[in-house]
């Protein structure tokens, strides 16, 4: 079995988030700490994340995939762009040591024409750098496993070779020391590999296997279910619902059912409301079966 669940709203606070994911029949779920396009991070209670903590052993849902903000950019080419960026994952880090065991899920980022080999450079001292603060700044180990997402190669983006992503984990630990690798680890959105050209369709063996070979797969810890509107290597990163894209539904079932991916929580970004949620929910739970 899988976990499965979407993105949900933090606007009515974390207890609600669970309660809502719930009603739509998910039994994991995505959030975005603060606005998706950056802004100033929502405030929350330590009795609200305590209450959505309880709810969330209760009622036996897998690890929660937070999201960083997309505007977050920690190779940004603008320094102020940079320390910006870095000054939101540190916030965002710093907050979710009060929810431990999940996931913090973010795009490495975009070069934007500094070249990968400084974009690769630029993440993993950020990386390193913010969770010595954070572990610092909280007394506390680092809670949260970092997950780098894979991505669709659009414009600069950093990440969309397992090959880059490698590279980040690997200068990470040489930065930060070998114990760091155990707080990081890779969210594979199934739209973005397409689109960077790993034919999940025709190859999922193969695209795992090369995953495994690169990265390793004990280091895949959470999955994008997304379908994509564009064809194989496009790296245009436009996503579909399920079944109604280039993916297709038999690619998708393929990778819920695929042994090696058994026990991830998959998070649906699709282009849907709470009734398309609910029907994806399921159909992803029929093909579980
Ligand atoms: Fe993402
Ligand atoms: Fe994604
Ligand atoms: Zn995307």
């Amino acid at each position: 079995m899988i976990f499965i669940g979407n993105h949900v709203s933090v606007s009515k606070g974390y207890l609600t988030m669970g309660k809502h994911e719930q009603k739509l029949g998910g039994d994991t779920f995505a959030f975005f700490p603060r606005n998706p396009r950056g802004g100033k991070s929502k405030s929350v209670s330590a009795e609200d994340i305590a209450a959505l903590r309880c709810f969330l052993e209760e009622n036996s849902f897998g690890k929660l995939v937070v999201h960083g903000a997309y505007t977050m950019n920690i190779c940004a080419a603008k320094e102020d762009i940079r320390a910006n960026s870095r000054e939101m994952l540190h916030d965002d880090l710093l907050k979710l040591q009060a929810l431990p065991g999940n996931y913090y899920n973010f795009h490495p980022g975009c070069h934007v024409g500094q070249g990968i080999e400084t974009g690769i450079e630029q993440i993993a001292e950020t990386l390193a750098q913010v969770i010595y603060e954070v572990e610092h700044a909280s007394g506390m180990p680092l809670q949260n496993k970092i997950l780098l997402e894979t991505m669709a190669g659009k414009g600069s983006e950093v990440g969309s070779t397992f090959e880059e992503l490698k590279a980040i984990l690997d200068l990470t630990a040489s930065l930060g020391g070998e114990e760091i690798r155990g707080k990081l680890g890779i969210c594979m959105d199934t739209c973005h590999i397409w689109d960077a050209g790993y034919d999940i369709v025709s190859g999922l063996d193969d695209v795992l296997a090369r995953f495994d070979e690169i990265i390793g797969l004990e280091n895949l810890c959470a999955i994008h279910l997304n379908d994509s509107k564009n064809v194989l290597g496009s790296h245009k990163d436009r996503h579909e619902q399920l079944g109604k894209g280039l993916i297709g539904a038999d690619a998708l079932k393929a990778v819920v059912r695929h042994p090696l991916l058994q026990n991830l929580p998959f998070i649906l970004e699709t282009p849907n409301d709470d009734n398309g949620y609910i029907e994806e929910i399921q159909t992803v739970r029929e093909w579980m079966k």
